[in-house]
C-alpha cells in the first residue's frame, strides 16, 4: 500500500461519462478518458488490508490481484500492474468497462467509506496498456499435437481458446453469428464496449495463432458429431441464449419483440452501415416500454433513447430495491441496493424522470385493430414476505393501459438452446443447463466440456472468464494428464495451480 492515509484524503470519484444529452446524440462509449493524477489519488484509496475480501469469495470471481495493481498504480508503475492484471484475466479490457464489479461490493473500506474504484483503475491499466503497445499475442510455446474445438465465441469461449492455445493445444473456434464475441459483439451495446475493442482483442488471439470459423452452427449447418470425431475434446460455450417470454394475450402482435433482437439488429445495422440499411427494428417517434429490468433491460433503454424515441417506461415485476443494504444482506455480500445505470440516467435527462416503475405485472398486449401493439394492459402488486418468502398480490382496480407502440421483452434467458445437447446427446440439469461440474467442466459425454452461461446459467463476462480459464485447465488435464495453467479457485471443485 503506498499511500497510509489515503482514503483519509481522497473521496471516491467515478471516472465521468460524457454528459446524457451529448451521448445520446451517438453510439460511441460513454466513458471519458481519466486524467493519471485521479487514477493516482484513486488508487492510493487502497489499503491493502490484511485480507482483501475484494479477492475473495464475494468478491472478484477471477482473483484479481486488486490491491497490487492498485498500488503499481499510484507509484506510476504501469506496466507491471498490467502484468499483474494479465496474470488472473485475459480480457480486462472487456471487464473494465462491462464488469458491475462485485470486487467493490466486498471493499473493506466500504464498510465505513465508498468503497475503491476497482473497476475503472483496472480499465485505465488495460487501455493504457493498449496505448503503450504493452499489450501483444500469447504465442506458446511448443504444440502438443492436440487439436481442440470451442463452440461459441463469447467471454468463455475465447478465454478458454487463449488459455488452451498458451498450452501449445490448435485451437478452432466456431461461432454460428457472422462475428466473433458472443454477447460482447452481439449483446452488450457499442455505447458500453466498443465493438472495435472487442476486434482488437480478437485480432490477438488469431494473431496467436487461434483459428475463428464464423456462420458456423454446430448442430445445424456442422455435424456436432463429425466436429467431435475430428478434433481431441469439444469445449462448448454456447450462452445461455433462450429467452424468457411473456405468455400473455396479444404477444403475437407487431411491435413486440425480444431485447436480443433489438440490440443484435441493431449492432448488425450500426457496424454494417451506420444504420444507414435500415436492417433493425427502430424505435424513432415511438411510445416505447420495456418490461424488465437488469443490465439487458438497460442497453434497450439506451439504444431506443438513441434513436430519438418519443417516450420511455421500464417496467418491473419485483419491488423497488433499498437505497441501502437491507439487514439479511450484509457486507461483503453484493449489495442489492437501487442503482442508476447509464440508460436510466439517459432517460431521465431526455424525459425528465426516472424510466422506472416497480412491483407492475403485464396482463395483455392491445391490439389497435391492424395487428399492431397500441398499448400494454398492467396491474400494480403489493409484495408482502410471509414465513420468510416474497408474495405478490394484485391491487384490486389498479388496471391500467400504457399505451405503447414498441414493446421489448428483457426479462432474463432460460438456458441454452436444445439442438447441440440434443445433437450431441447431453445431459442437461433441471434448469436446462448442460450439466458439468464447476472445477471439472466435463459434460456426460467424453471429452466434451462446457462452460459459461450454457453451463451455470445467464451469468456475467467476468464469470465466463472465470469458467473460461477453469474448463482450458481441466482440458489440458483430460488431454495430458496434467497442467500449468493456471484457474480461479472460486467456486473451483478441483485445486487449481
Ligand atoms: C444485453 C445483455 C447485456 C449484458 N450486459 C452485461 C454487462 O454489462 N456486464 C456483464 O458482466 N455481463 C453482461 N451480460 C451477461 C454477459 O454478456 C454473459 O454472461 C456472457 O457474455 C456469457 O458468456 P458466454 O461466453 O458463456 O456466452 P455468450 O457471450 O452468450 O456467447 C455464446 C456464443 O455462442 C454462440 N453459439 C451458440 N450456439 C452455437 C452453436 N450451436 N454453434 C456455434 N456457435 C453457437 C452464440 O452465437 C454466441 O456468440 C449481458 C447480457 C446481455 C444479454
Ligand atoms: S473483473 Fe470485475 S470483480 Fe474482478 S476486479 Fe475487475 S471489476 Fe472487480
Amino acid at each position: 500500500m503506498g499511500k497510509p492515509t489515503g482514503f483519509l484524503e481522497h473521496r471516491r470519484k467515478n471516472v465521468a461519462y460524457r454528459e446524457p444529452e451529448q451521448r445520446l446524440q451517438d453510439f460511441r462509449e460513454i466513458f471519458t478518458a481519466p486524467d493519471a493524477s485521479h487514477l493516482r489519488n484513486q488508487a492510493a484509496r487502497c489499503m491493502d488490508c490484511g485480507v482483501p475480501f475484494c479477492q475473495a469469495d464475494s468478491g472478484c470471481p477471477i482473483d484479481n490481484l486488486i490491491p497490487e495493481w492498485n498500488d503499481m498504480v499510484y507509484q506510476d508503475r504501469w506496466r507491471p500492474a498490467l502484468e499483474r492484471l494479465h496474470k488472473t484475466n485475459n480480457f480486462p479490457e472487456f471487464t473494465g468497462r462491462t464488469c458491475p464489479a462485485p470486487c467493490e461490493g466486498a471493499c473493506v473500506l466500504g464498510i465505513i467509506e465508498p468503497a475503491v474504484t476497482i473497476k475503472n483503475i483496472e480499465n485505465a491499466i488495460i487501455d493504457r496498456g493498449f496505448e503503450e503497445g504493452w499489450v501483444t499475442p500469447n504465442i506458446p510455446k511448443k504444440p502438443t499435437g492436440k487439436t481442440v474445438a470451442v463452440v461459441g465465441s463469447g467471454p468463455a469461449g475465447l478465454t478458454a481458446a487463449d488459455q488452451l492455445n498458451l498450452a501449445g493445444h490448435t485451437v478452432t473456434v466456431y461461432e454460428r453469428t457472422d462475428r466473433i464475441g458472443g454477447l460482447l459483439m452481439y449483446g452488450i451495446p457499442n455505447m458500453k464496449l466498443d465493438k472495435a475493442v472487442v476486434d482488437r482483442r480478437v485480432g490477438l488471439l488469431r494473431d496467436a495463432g487461434i483459428k475463428f470459423v464464423t456462420n458456423a452452427d454446430v448442430g445445424n449447418n456442422v455435424d456436432a458429431e463429425q466436429l467431435r470425431s475430428e478434433h481431441d475434446a469439444v469445449l462448448l460455450a454456447t450462452g445461455a441464449t433462450l429467452p424468457r417470454d411473456l405468455d400473455v394475450p396479444g404477444r403475437q402482435l407487431d411491435g413486440v419483440h425480444f431485447a436480443m433482437d433489438f440490440l443484435t439488429k441493431n449492432t448488425a445495422s450500426l457496424l454494417d452501415s451506420e444504420l444507414a440499411d435500415g436492417n433493425y427494428i427502430d424505435a424513432k417517434d415511438k411510445r416505447v416500454i420495456v418490461i424488465g429490468g437488469g443490465d439487458t433491460g438497460t442497453d434497450c433503454i439506451g439504444t431506443a433513447l438513441r434513436h430519438g424515441c418519443k417516450s420511455m417506461l421500464n417496467l418491473e415485476l419485483l419491488d423497488e430495491p433499498p437505497a441501502d443494504r437491507a439487514e439479511d444482506n450484509p457486507w461483503p455480500e453484493w449489495p442489492l441496493i437501487m442503482r442508476t445505470d447509464y440508460g436510466h440516467e439517459e432517460s431521465a435527462a431526455r424525459f425528465g424522470q426516472d424510466p422506472r416503475r416497480y412491483s407492475v405485472l403485464s396482463k395483455e398486449f392491445v391490439d389497435d385493430g391492424r395487428g399492431r401493439v397500441k398499448g400494454l394492459r398492467i396491474v400494480d402488486l403489493e409484495w408482502t414476505k410471509v414465513d420468510g418468502r416474497w408474495q405478490m398480490r394484485e391491487i384490486p382496480g389498479s388496471d391500467q393501459v400504457l399505451e405503447a407502440d414498441l414493446v421489448l421483452l428483457a426479462m432474463g434467458f432460460l438456458g441454452p438452446e436444445a439442438y447441440l445437447a440434443d445433437a450431441l446427446g447431453l445431459d442437461r440439469d433441471a434448469s436446462s443447463n448442460y450439466r458439468a461440474k464447476h472445477g471439472e467442466f466435463a459434460t456426460s459425454q467424453a471429452g466434451v466440456f462446457a462452460a459459461g452461461d450454457c453451463r451455470r446459467g445467464q451469468s456475467l463476462v467476468v464469470w465466463g472468464i472465470n469458467e473460461g480459464r477453469g474448463a482450458a485447465r481441466a482440458i489440458d488435464i483430460y488431454l495430458t494428464g496434467s497442467s500449468t495453467l493456471p484457474a480461479p479457485k472460486i467456486d473451483m471443485g478441483v485445486a487449481a495451480g
